[in-house]
């Protein structure tokens, strides 16, 4: 009898799965453990980790490490990933014209338009009404004014009978300011550099009421009302109302060569070369034309990016962290598969006076590199040396058995499985894919883009900065904490707790662990997180699946294939395995999340599949 341990070592996680084989070749397995991946994969830094799920999933099998016989480790794929993200639009506001601010807390409601006039000239009815004689006003009050004394300021004015359409403030008052009004009139407030808003101007400002959204100022031709534009105009300022599109108010202020433009950065393009065919295309043009040419020139044998670009720089930032890395020269790294996927971040807009958000158009990278050899070999010594001197005195490490084929080994030991079948494993760093033909010969493929790229995405998105909380909002469903002993899901139940929630989670939206809740912070709504959520995830694992299936299915056709099992952390995800499954419906194949073995759901297969090839080996005679 031996007793045995397969480890798979993985970009992120490295797994462990120990068992016993009998004299008659049969395994019985008794525990397995997972840690993170110390180190890059394939490299001696691995064996900390290797260590830690060794020891924990012999604990688990209940087997001392001075009877450890073997450790199994797998001749890991040699291939890392890299990614990039790269705004290709942006806004840029001349002449100071104010538009798109969106303060938290607006004040009355309505649409006012009028003329910017200082506040001091309320207090100088002549001057104002010499300037404008009967025309609406729109007061801009500057920081500093207390809001009973604005409040009373326009009052009195309006008592004058100066039409005051609407207000613009420095301070965060606008409701104190509202409440203290004769008349309702709309109120936008928390502007920075209420300075630079130019005086004398027609403006417009918005508020919606609760709940709503703003309807003139987001309209282009609301704007082309307002402000009497011709067709021209109305062209020239239409991404002004896009920008403004489901803000609660906004402001726009008319200057006379102010302008909002709407701007395309030269991305440049990226010349794919592929193994008989190479192609260019320009970065503008969006993922679904650079996906149909990394398809059409497949299979890839490099790409790059046009010097001088951003696009240029993005796949020379990708190939020297790939070569820093792997340790290879930057010559030696190519690139073998690359993901693009459209996305959009919030950038603060330039030459904006109030901090104003527009999303801007971006496109993010994911490649793929092969390296040179995968350096198992010396992870195999290292980790001799550690498990000896921890007490395994006649533990062998072998390395040996190819990762795919050791997946699809694993991932048949699912309970309703059978071959032909393919098996997806949804990594951090890629999405891999082999197929087991009825013959039993096996074909891989190893895609680019997987769970840390849906992770980049959410954090861009919702602008957090904060790749934790992202990898939080990703695994996690949302909740609403609505009063302090309940939380409203976002499928709508209600959840109540015992104990008070946290004051920093109350009435807002918070992603719920299951041991606690994280407050998500920014304005992004319940429903607005979940769709960011979910379109990050079909734009990298539905896209992924179905080009994994189109290179790995007899002659592309998808229909002959009959049964897909889901691996890999990815395939734990609440939603991404339906989103496949969905995708995947139309063309008959019977797709699910794998359990391997019949309990460890989609983990341990490489592990479990190194120790079924052993044990085979071991009744051939061949050990
Ligand atoms: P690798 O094989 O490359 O080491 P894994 O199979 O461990 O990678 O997958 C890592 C990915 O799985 C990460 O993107 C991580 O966010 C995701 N992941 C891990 N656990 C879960 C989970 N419980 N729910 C959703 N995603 C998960
Ligand atoms: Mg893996």
């Amino acid at each position: 009898m031996k007793n045995v341990v397969g480890v798979d070592i993985g970009n992120s996680t490295t797994e462990a799965s120990a068992a016993t084989i009998g004299s008659d070749a049969a395994v019985r397995f008794l525990g397995a453990a997972l840690a993170p991946t110390t180190g890059v994969k394939g490299t001696p830094r691995n064996v900390d980790g290797v260590a830690e799920v060794v020891d924990r999933a012999l604990r688990a099998a209940g087997v001392a490490i001075a009877d450890l016989d073997t450790v199994l480790l797998n001749e890991a794929t040699p291939v890392i990933s890299g990614m990039a993200m790269e705004t290709i639009t942006e806004t840029i506001i001349t002449e100071s014209t104010m538009i798109g601010h969106d303060p938290r807390t607006p004040g009355g409601r309505g649409l006012g338009v009028g003329t910017t006039v200082p506040y001091a000239s309320l207090d100088d009815p002549a001057a104002l009404s010499a300037q404008h004689p009967a025309e609406p006003v729109i007061v801009v009050v500057p920081k500093g004014v207390d809001f009973e004394v604005a409040a009373a300021a326009i009052n009195t004015a309006t008592r004058r009978g100066i039409v005051v359409a609407a207000a613009i403030l420095g301070n965060d008052d606008a409701v104190l300011v509202v409440n203290r009004l004769d008349t309702t009139i709309p109120v936008i407030d928390e502007v920075s550099r209420i300075d630079a808003v130019p005086l004398g101007m027609l403006a417009a400002v918005e508020v919606a009421g609760p709940g709503q959204s703003i309807r003139t100022l987001s309209n282009a031709y609301g704007l082309a009302t307002i402000f009497e534009l011709d067709a021209a105009a109305t062209k020239v300022v239409s991404p002004v109302a896009r920008a403004l599109t489901g803000n609660r108010s906004a402001v726009v202020v008319r200057t006379p060569a102010g302008d909002v433009a709407d701007r395309t950065i030269p991305a440049g393009s990226l010349e794919l070369h592929g193994e008989s065919r190479s192609a260019s295309v320009d970065v503008s043009r969006g993922a679904v034309e650079i996906m149909a040419a990394v398809e059409r020139v497949s299979p890839l044998a490099d790409v790059n990016g046009e010097s001088g670009t951003n696009t240029g720089g993005m796949i020379a930032n990708v190939r020297q962290s790939m070569a820093d890395l792997s340790d290879h020269a930057v010559t030696d790294v190519h690139i073998k598969d690359l993901l693009a996927v459209d996305t959009f971040v919030p950038q603060e807009v330039r030459g904006g006076v109030a901090g104003e958000v527009a999303l801007e158009n971006a496109v993010a990278l994911a490649a793929m590199v092969r390296t040179r050899e995968s350096g198992m070999q010396a992870v195999a010594t290292a980790v001799t040396e550690r498990l000896r001197a921890a007490g395994a005195d006649r533990v062998e490490v072998v390395v040996g058995g190819v990762e795919a084929e050791m997946a699809v080994l694993g991932a048949l030991t699912t309970p309703g499985t059978d071959k032909p079948l393919v098996v997806l494993d949804l990594g951090g760093g890629s999405t891999d894919a082999a197929v087991i033909a009825a013959d039993d010969s096996i074909d891989a493929v190893h895609l680019a883009g997987a769970g840390d790229l849906v992770t980049k995405l959410i954090d861009a998105e919702l602008g957090l900065d904060n790749l934790e909380l992202a990898e939080d909002i990703k695994r996690f469903p949302l909740g609403k904490a609505e009063s302090f002993f309940h939380v409203r899901l976002e499928n709508g139940t209600v959840q109540f707790f015992e104990k008070p929630l946290p004051a920093t989670a109350f009435a807002r939206v918070v992603t719920l662990d299951g041991a606690g809740m994280n407050p998500i912070p920014g304005r992004h709504s319940m429903e607005r997180i979940r769709m960011v959520r979910r379109t990050a995830k079909e734009r990298i694992f539905v896209v992924n699946a179905l080009r994994a299936l189109r290179a790995v299915a007899p002659g592309g056709d998808l229909r002959q294939i009959g049964f897909v099992v889901l691996l890999g952390g990815c395939a734990l995800d609440f939603e991404i395995p339906d989103q496949i499954a969905d995708a995947l419906a139309p063309y008959g194949i019977v797709c699910g999340t794998g359990n391997v073995r019949g309990t460890e759901g989609p983990r341990n297969a490489v592990a479990s599949g190194l120790v079924a090839a052993y044990a085979a080996k071991v009744a051939s005679g061949g050990v």
